[in-house]
């Protein structure tokens, strides 16, 4: 799987493009469409999704943008629709599903706290994390649909999840990689 990172917003969202063979997804498209339109027609390819790891402005910013220009479905946990502002997923995920890009799968992992919908994307030797876990820290849990105790269940679950060698591809700041 080809990865690109925009970053997007002043918040400085990391936008993903992930490519296999000439399947695209977008994941969190937090803001400046015509950032992440321009590098994905620089890319061989065709949308087939576009993925929030969690609602936040930050994240969705330029869903509607985007959305007009590939015309690709919008996938999103079930817990966070409700915190939607006017959008519409076409796709609601939930624990354990997967979405086959190419011939390569992403499995979704419920990893509510930073919101309660937050998910984590776990490809082959990479995971995308969302606002749960960043390099030198986690996600705040005092936005509405946060909490705390779930957010600590859900760092516990990743510590299970997250191998050596593993990259880690955050919400928010530069990827790094899992050491042993
Ligand atoms: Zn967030
Ligand atoms: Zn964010």
């Amino acid at each position: 799987m080809e990865l690109h990172r925009v970053t997007v917003t002043p918040l400085k969202s990391n936008c993903y493009i992930l490519k296999s063979g000439t399947d695209i997804a977008v994941v969190d498209p937090g803001g400046d469409p015509e950032k992440i339109l321009e590098r994905l027609a620089k890319l061989d390819g065709q949308v087939k999704f576009i993925i929030a790891t969690h609602y936040h402005f930050d994240h969705v910013g330029a869903l509607k943008e985007l959305k007009e220009s590939v015309s690709a479905p919008f996938l999103i946990h079930k817990n966070d629709v409700p915190f939607l502002d006017n959008i519409i997923p076409d796709q609601t995920l939930t624990e354990g599903d997967e979405i086959s890009l190419g011939e390569e799968t992403l499995q979704v992992i419920h990893t509510p706290g930073h919101t309660a919908g937050s998910i984590c994307l776990l490809g082959d030797g990479f995971i995308l994390t969302g606002d749960t876990l960043f390099q030198f820290s986690y996600g705040r849990t005092d936005y509405p649909g946060g909490d705390d105790f779930q957010m600590q269940q859900s760092l516990k679950r990743l510590q299970d999840i997250l191998v050596p060698g593993m990259t880690v591809y955050p919400g928010h700041g530069l990827p790094f990689v899992i050491k042993s």
